[in-house]
């Protein structure tokens, strides 16, 4: 890649950064696409947010914004969509005819990773969602919207749920304060949205008993290992998978964002792969 004065600059914000896959994995995808950019990560405090993504974006670049500004990123944006005003989150920004543009890629990723995941729609699904965070947000709106027929939220702070499940769900998300409310039930998909599963100290999201209840489990969390959520569903002989797919879907559409053309998603699956060590 040859850094010129012309190359367009997309850089991550955030704080911490550090840990950061996005800067190999859209590196790599702008080199197998043959565009001009160059994608960093960048610390950046609450109180410069507003400026890096104001200045960055009438300087023709953009960017991803990540943990913990993503929502006050949807505050910050001139021109939002949808997934942003429903989620109350922006992740992808980029200049267009002078204003800040924005978007909550994790919405459109999940819906691409829930689609192969399931290899079909997910219409009338019925899905126990787990977590209440940017993840179960963006999750909660992309099955709804994918046609899932019920979500029941589940998540140990159950404030947080019912706030979700009011912003985002409607009359279609139910919330469980109690995980012995669903006892008999059975589900087509169960969803873990939380942190929990990839460090060994961790305790289970879940009563791990009511996959034996469930059509198949996907885990949006995603590392070098196995998550115990992945494992708990292998044992008992459903479909699962982890977050891998989703990391690879959200950088394709905030690719395609920046771009407007289609993402290398080999390429960046690749990059994922060996930058996770897998
Ligand atoms: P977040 O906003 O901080 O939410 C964390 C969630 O985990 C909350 O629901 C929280 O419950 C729950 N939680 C944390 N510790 C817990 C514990 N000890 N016991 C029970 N519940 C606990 O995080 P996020 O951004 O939603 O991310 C969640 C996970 O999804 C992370 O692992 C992240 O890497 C992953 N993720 C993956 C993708 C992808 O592309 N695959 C995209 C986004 C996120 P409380 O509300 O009770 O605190």
């Amino acid at each position: 890649m040859i850094v010129t004065a012309k190359t367009r600059v997309l850089t991550l914000l955030g704080d911490p950064v550090g840990h950061s896959r996005s800067p190999e994995i859209q590196n790599a995808a702008f080199a197998e696409a043959g565009v001009d950019g160059v994608y960093i990560a960048v610390r950046c405090a609450p109180d410069d947010l507003s400026g890096f993504m104001h200045g960055l974006a009438r300087a023709g670049g953009g960017g991803n914004v990540t943990l913990p500004h993503k929502e006050k990123a949807a505050a910050v944006v001139d021109v939002t969509s949808e997934a942003v005003r429903r989620t109350g989150a922006c992740n992808t920004f980029w200049g267009e005819n002078g204003k800040v543009h924005g978007d909550n890629t994790d919405v459109d990723g999940f819906r691409r990773a829930l689609r192969l995941f399931l290899d079909g729609p997910a219409e009338g699904l019925r899905a126990l969602l787990l977590g209440a965070g940017g993840a179960a947000r963006a999750a909660l709106l992309g099955l709804l919207d994918e046609g899932a027929s019920e979500v029941s939220l589940y998540n140990r702070t159950s404030e947080r749920a019912r706030a979700v499940a009011r912003r985002i769900g409607g009359q279609k998300a139910r919330v469980v304060p109690l995980m012995q409310e669903l006892a008999g039930e059975s589900f087509d998909l169960v969803i873990n949205a939380t942190r929990l599963g990839l460090d060994p100290k961790d305790s289970a999201p879940l009563d791990f008993s009511i996959l034996g209840r469930a059509g198949a489990a996907l885990d949006l969390v995603y590392g070098k290992h196995k998550t115990s959520f992945v494992r708990a569903a292998e044992d008992r002989g459903i479909r699962t998978a982890d977050g891998m797919e989703m990391l690879v879907q959200q950088g394709a559409v905030s690719f395609e964002r920046w771009w407007g053309r289609p993402a290398p998603t080999d390429v960046m699956r690749a990059a994922i792969r060996r930058s996770l060590g897998r």
